[in-house]
């Protein structure tokens, strides 16, 4: 078996072969099963801070993880209402019919016995491979690099006793039904995570693209945070933001692109971003008017605040 690069792991090429599926599925697992057991971050509870006072016109999130986000999956209409936050790069915590992908199933219910364990193992023998070797501890080295194949021969063989198991109910269904009615029947799809890979086009991206029209049109505020916009989509989505907008902010630990139209750039930590804005709006937001307004609806909340800024 040869490993590939995370790149090479997550792009679409991997559904291609049982080995792609194999490596494929266990990043997602090593992502999301940590993840299911994951507090929200400093960022998160930010984010919820605006949300709170109906600010937040729009979280256009490119982590598939399930941090911050609601239980129930939601499909993007045309037409609308669109929910707050929108997840451009899919969710993680469901597997969709590669044929079909209305039929949707939930990752949790596929996730191999004692993955949680390997991961932590994982992460200790890693741990304990860097200390060593910082100390040049050559048997402690070799004892960890062997722990870590261990964890990894592990995970290989329980994501490859699951792949047969990864067949679309949704379609056998559908095809016994087809030959009760006299139809031809039709060969089941194979399950894929609900994520977007390298080298696909968004199942929702025409949607997306109306959203981003219509937000942009109004000027908002925008806040681009924790990506370096390398994919061409991601960066015209918000350069076009940019464009229009009055208060442009870029929060990375890099640099932005130079020719991104910017009034702020914070080139650090994004959870150090978080609380110091938090910090910040805490002492002019009243744990009472944050109630008070979150109780009504955008429209109302939107009037108070702009007579809260202008008196
Ligand atoms: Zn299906």
């Amino acid at each position: 078996m040869r490993t590939l690069g995370t790149k090479m792991k997550l792009h679409a090429s991997a559904l291609k072969s049982e080995e792609g599926r194999i490596q494929l599925f266990t990043v997602v697992f090593d992502v999301m099963v940590p993840a299911m057991k994951a507090q929200p971050t400093v960022f998160h509870k930010f984010i919820d801070m605006i949300y709170s006072v109906n600010r937040l016109l729009r979280w256009y999130n490119q982590n598939f993880d399930p941090l911050g986000k609601p239980e129930e999956r939601r499909v993007l209409q045309m037409k609308g209402p669109w929910p707050t936050l929108v997840d451009i790069h899919g969710d993680g915590r469901y597997l969709r019919c590669g044929k079909r992908a209305q039929h949707v199933e939930r990752l949790r219910d596929f996730i191999p016995e004692g993955w949680a364990e390997l991961c932590f193992r994982e992460k200790e023998a890693n741990a304990r491979g860097n200390e060593a070797k910082a100390h040049g501890d050559v048997h402690a080295t070799k004892e960890a690099v062997r722990d870590k194949k261990e964890v990894f021969r592990k995970k290989y063989e329980a994501v490859r006793t699951l792949l047969p198991r990864l067949v679309c109910e949704g379609c056998i269904d559908d095809s016994e039904q087809r030959a009760k009615e006299g139809k031809r029947k039709r060969s089941p799809g194979k399950l894929r995570p609900d994520i977007l890979l390298y080298g696909e086009q968004c199942n929702d991206e025409t949607v997306l693209w109306e959203m981003q029209k219509r937000d942009a049109a109004s000027g908002p505020a925008v806040l681009v945070v924790g990506t370096t916009l390398k994919t061409d989509s991601a960066r015209k989505f918000a350069y076009d933001f940019c464009q229009r907008s009055a208060c442009a902010v870029w929060v990375n630990l890099e640099a932005p692109p130079k020719d991104l139209r910017l009034h702020h750039v914070f080139e650090m930590d994004c959870q150090e971003f978080a609380a110091q804005m938090m910090s910040y709006l805490g002492s002019r937001i009243s744990v009472e008017s944050r109630k008070r307004i979150g109780k009504r609806t955008r429209k109302e909340g939107d009037v108070v605040s702009k007579r809260r800024r202008t008196s």
